[in-house]
């Protein structure tokens, strides 16, 4: 790579991060990098309990091996100076507990819900730091500019429009809008840069009629003779070994007021899933809490019965690996899904409602639905996502591996070349978090996967719920430095020596 000659000022910024944390890193360089999921917002916090450090290294992944984490230079020759210097500057702040914790206590606090100068001058601090690195823009065309550039540098985008937990029919159809607009302006940017465009069903159908409809799904689990008037024909929702805690007892059918709602919901999906059709590109619904994820799945299997049409899997499910239902219900759908003749395709993803799990199952004195530990956590993704591998191979079914974990990231890749997955195969997509794991995600796509960033749009004050999450879902991993930073860090060295010599 031709040497670029830096501004000073851009030098003396590199000269200040590289001198800070090379002072960490140095003391540790055999940094525990399993897991890769870095943040700004997460690297200071005390591990929990559960969580037994990775055993791997970078030395490690200095080995031959499918993806190659030795050649930084390599690795982000398609970053620009000033984005490697901005992200590794997020990821320094962010390894200072008491700014990450300052930063939760804000975007938690009543100060966001009300209307003054104090919050606005949280939101622009927000906006500068937190938002800057896990978000691609306030708005859609902010979104699109965001998504060329990754394309630039060889990944792809799923495209989010980012709210979510909606109350009112009014905000589901307003919400609506903004998804249609998302899928619209993914038609008009460059072809294949936008994998997937991604709905939280929770934006366009009520909370607490999902909540009830869960309620009625988990009920004729237990007693399969349960009548639902309502219910379209779907794929099996739930297992035998699925947790049922939260209904505890019969609950009342559906008035008719929320079938109608219920039915609306559901139109709203359709409209979605019509408008992706129409664009050829695929439309993923995210999962969420337990509490609402059995009538996230029912609408979603239903939408994939009618738009999964010839080899073509339009719709995708997500499932979450950290349950410990999650490899029985992958099983049943796809049973079912091949029985019918529709191609399913399925984001494979950990979890991110760990906390929230956790405490309601306590709460109401169940065992957590999430696995024991971190390692059948594992096993389980991986598990999975070789069960999955082994099905694309055979079928036209599609698959997403979402995650930042290495060690998934390089079995999922080793797995696929032996099965003859072709690198650059549509059916197979790597996706990691904006702003997290660049890493694997540039390894991934320099081994010749097809590799997406999943990239949160909206404005600040409607994205909190996202940032709280990244920063709750990596608190696990606080301790442990990322090989994302550490790798920065040692390009930025390298770029600075080679501007200076
Ligand atoms: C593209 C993309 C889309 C996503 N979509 C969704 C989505 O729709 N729904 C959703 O819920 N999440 C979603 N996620 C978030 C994802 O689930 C988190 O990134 C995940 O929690 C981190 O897992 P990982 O695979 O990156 O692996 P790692 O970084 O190895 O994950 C380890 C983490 O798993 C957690 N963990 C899981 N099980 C256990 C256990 N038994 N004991 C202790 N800790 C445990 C710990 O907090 C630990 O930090 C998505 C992620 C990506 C990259």
């Amino acid at each position: 790579m031709a040497t670029k000659v830096l501004p000073p000022k851009q030098l003396q910024n590199i000269r200040f991060f590289v001198s800070r944390s090379l002072k960490t890193s140095s003391s540790s360089s055999s940094v525990s990098t399993a897991s890769t999921a870095v943040s700004p917002l997460c690297l200071a916090e005390k591990p929990e309990p559960s969580f037994q450090k990775p055993p791997t290294t970078i030395q490690d992944h200095a080995k031959p091996s499918i993806l190659d984490f030795h050649d930084h230079q390599k690795l982000f020759s398609n970053l620009p100076t000033t984005k490697l210097l901005h992200a590794s500057a997020n990821l320094y702040f962010g390894s200072i507990g008491p700014v990450v914790d300052f930063g939760m206590w804000v975007m938690n606090s009543r100060l966001m819900e009300t209307d003054n100068i104090v919050r606005d001058a949280m939101l622009k601090t927000v906006r500068r730091t937190f938002f800057e690195h896990f978000c691609a823009g306030e708005d859609v065309v902010e979104a699109g500019r965001c998504i060329k550039k990754a394309n630039e540098a060889g990944l792809r985008g799923m495209l989010v429009f980012a709210v979510e937990y909606t109350g009112h029919n009014d905000a589901c159809d307003q919400n609506l809008k903004g998804f249609l607009d998302t899928v619209h302006s993914a038609m008009s940017l460059p072809p294949s840069s936008v994998s997937s465009v991604v709905v939280k069903v929770t934006a366009i159908c009520p909370l607490s009629l999902l909540e009830r409809a869960s309620d009625l799904l988990r009920w004729q689990q237990r007693d399969p003779s349960f009548n639902l008037p309502w219910k379209h024909n779907s794929f099996p929702i739930l297992s035998d070994s699925s947790p049922l805690y939260h209904t505890l007892k019969k609950p009342e059918p559906l008035t008719l007021q929320e079938e109608l709602d219920l039915q609306l919901g559901q139109e709203r999906l359709w409209k979605l899933c019509e408008k992706s059709v129409q664009a050829n590109i695929p439309l993923t619904v995210d999962a969420e809490n337990t509490t609402v994820q059995p009538a996230i799945d029912y609408l979603t299997y239903s939408a994939a019965i009618k738009y999964n049409k010839d080899d073509n899997p339009i719709v995708y499910g997500t499932i979450q690996t950290y349950l410990k239902d999650a490899k029985e219900r992958l099983l049943l759908v796809c049973k079912a899904a091949e029985k019918m003749r529709v191609p399913m395709g399925f984001k494979l993803v950990r979890g991110a409602y760990m906390l929230s799990e956790n405490k309601l199952a306590s709460s109401l004195g169940y065992d957590s639905p999430i696995h024991n530990s971190i390692q059948d956590t594992h096993a389980c993704f991986n598990d999975c996502a070789s069960f999955m591998l082994e099905k694309i191979a055979n079928s036209s079914d599609a698959v997403i591996l979402a995650t930042h974990n290495v060690e998934s990231g390089r079995l999922a890749a080793t797995k696929a070349l032996d099965l003859g997955i072709g690198k650059g195969n549509e059916k197979l997509e790597f996706a990691q978090l904006y702003g997290m794991s660049d890493a694997l995600s540039f390894g991934l796509s320099k081994a010749g996967f097809q590799v997406s960033k999943y990239m949160p749009y909206g404005p600040v004050d409607k994205v909190i719920h996202y940032l709280l999450r990244r920063a709750e879902e990596n608190r696990g991993l606080l301790s442990a430095s990322s090989i994302d930073g550490e790798l920065m860090r040692k390009e930025l060295k390298r770029r600075l020596k080679a501007a200076i010599f």
